[in-house]
């Protein structure tokens, strides 16, 4: 497979080029696709096997030409920690860069003034650590039901940190008829039973 073969957005294509992939890895090989099909996705891969772009690349795309609108982003990416969510948010400007999608990061340790103004503006993506996300939701500050496309990366790993409550309280804050891309190492019976439960027929891919 060349990335020029999975239908990403010409301006998502370009900032590969400008970053020097050439040929996906098996992730985004087998989760592209699908994804781009309005399917959800359940990932079962680690860190370094390229995730970060399998689920970034197609969610730039599909939010395509859309415009954000005030407290209503329309994709929302949960992340364990402070420092992935980051990352995330890195590789997002890295893929991003051509185009005119608008991004929030939402983690702790940092003032809620900043990630409100940018809320207030509207963003076409939320970056975030599950427990801010929540801190802005109580405080009456964000919808979740605009969100078409939402990713959990590392479940298993919010496992461990305790996440999952807040994980399906997020889930059932977004609307029913949302696209899910869900990614995790490993598949312990907890995971198991958050993906039957809030995943519609997804395509697995396992590296
Ligand atoms: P990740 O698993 O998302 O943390 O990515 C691991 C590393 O692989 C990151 O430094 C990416 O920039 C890099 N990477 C992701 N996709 C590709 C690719 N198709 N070709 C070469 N490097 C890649």
């Amino acid at each position: 497979t060349k990335f020029s073969d999975l239908s990403l957005d010409p301006k998502v294509l370009k900032a590969i080029e400008e970053t020097g992939y050439e040929t996906p890895t098996p992730i985004q090989a087998g989760a592209i696709p699908p994804a781009l099909e309005g399917k959800d996705v359940l990932g079962i891969a680690q860190t370094g096997t390229g995730k970060t772009a399998s689920f970034t690349l197609p969610m730039i795309t599909l939010l395509g030409r859309g415009r954000a609108r005030a407290r209503m982003p329309r994709s929302l990416v949960l992340a364990p920690t402070r420092e992935l969510a980051a990352q995330v948010a890195e590789n997002f400007d890295v893929y991003a860069k051509h185009t005119r999608l608008t991004k929030a990061l939402l983690i702790g340790g940092v003032s809620f003034g900043e990630q409100d103004k940018l809320i207030d503006k509207g963003v076409d993506v939320l970056i975030a650590t599950p427990g801010r996300l929540l801190d802005h939701f109580e405080r009456g500050k964000l919808l979740l039901t605009g969100v078409q496309v939402m990713v959990v990366d590392e479940a298993d790993r919010m496992l461990d940190m305790g996440f999952i409550p807040d994980i399906e309280r997020i889930f059932q804050l977004t609307p029913f008829t949302r696209q899910t891309l869900f990614f995790s190492a490993t598949m312990p019976p907890e995971i198991e039973r958050l993906t039957n439960t809030f995943l519609h027929a997804p395509v697995k891919i396992e590296v």
